[in-house]
């Protein structure tokens, strides 16, 4: 069976194939992660090429059958090539990171909603230039942390699920999470965690839009949430992105 699929897609990576075509690798609104391949993309007839750029948001109709690992494109149309982030090293750098998470931590196939509605409004607002891009790239991790499945407990002991928001000492258990002072107290090695952290991280989980932080604890919790990632994924190795630029 074979069916016609109109979906708005984000670019996460290009590849030439052949000697006119792409083969692009997508998030996909209702499709999660998957490739597809746009036939003479390169064959200078049509324009399909430059829409379909990395970190294009572009509407994709797609051939689609089951059990095939590339699916046909039939169809692309630009909706937005953020161009701001594209002319913006400090831009480009944290939207190329939030799409080599996505790249490296989603499933092919397996469908992400909040976390595509999350990658456009992160796109759109990087672009628009007038908040931190290091602030919302973190936002955008934590969210993801949780949507893959790994969420963090910020309000319990993980042991003894005391209430923690307000004790002055706790420590972090990448297997288990936040702990108490008294469940940190018992153990043999303790990763005592700083509070001032903590608090962002919270914060950072929440609605709220006013943080304090300093550029460092920024840098400290991205390190922290990669850390974090690696100790549960072992394939991912850490951010690339980051490291380049
Ligand atoms: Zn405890």
């Amino acid at each position: 069976m074979a069916a016609i699929v109109k979906s708005k897609v984000i670019v996460l990576r290009k590849i030439e194939y052949g000697d006119s075509s792409n083969i692009i690798s997508v998030f996909s609104e209702k499709q999660g992660k998957m490739s597809v391949i746009i036939k003479g993309a390169r064959s200078g007839k049509n324009k399909k090429t430059s829409s379909s750029d990395v970190m294009n948001l572009i509407e994709l109709v797609t051939y689609q059958k089951e059990n095939r690992e590339v699916q046909y494109a039939s169809q692309v149309d630009l909706i937005s090539g953020f161009q701001k982030i594209k002319s913006n090293l400090e831009l480009y750098k944290y939207a190329a990171a939030a799409l080599e998470l996505i790249y490296f931590l989603i499933m092919e196939n397996e469908t992400h909603e909040k976390l595509f509605r999350g990658i456009v409004r992160l796109l759109e607002l990087i672009d628009s230039g007038k908040n931190n891009p290091k602030l919302l790239f973190a936002k955008y991790f934590l969210l993801l942390i949780e949507e893959i499945g790994y969420k963090i407990n910020f309000s319990e002991c993980a042991s003894c699920m005391k209430d923690i928001i307000n004790e002055n000492k706790i420590s972090f258990d990448y297997e288990l999470g936040f702990l108490c002072k008294n469940c940190s107290d018992e153990r043999m090695e303790n990763n005592y965690f700083e509070k001032e952290l903590f608090n962002l991280i919270l914060c950072l989980s929440t609605k709220k839009s006013e943080y304090q932080y300093t550029d460092k604890l920024l840098d400290t919790v991205i390190i922290f949430f990669e850390n974090y990632i690696k100790y549960h994924v072992p394939e991912f190795k850490g951010l690339q992105t980051l490291k380049i630029f």
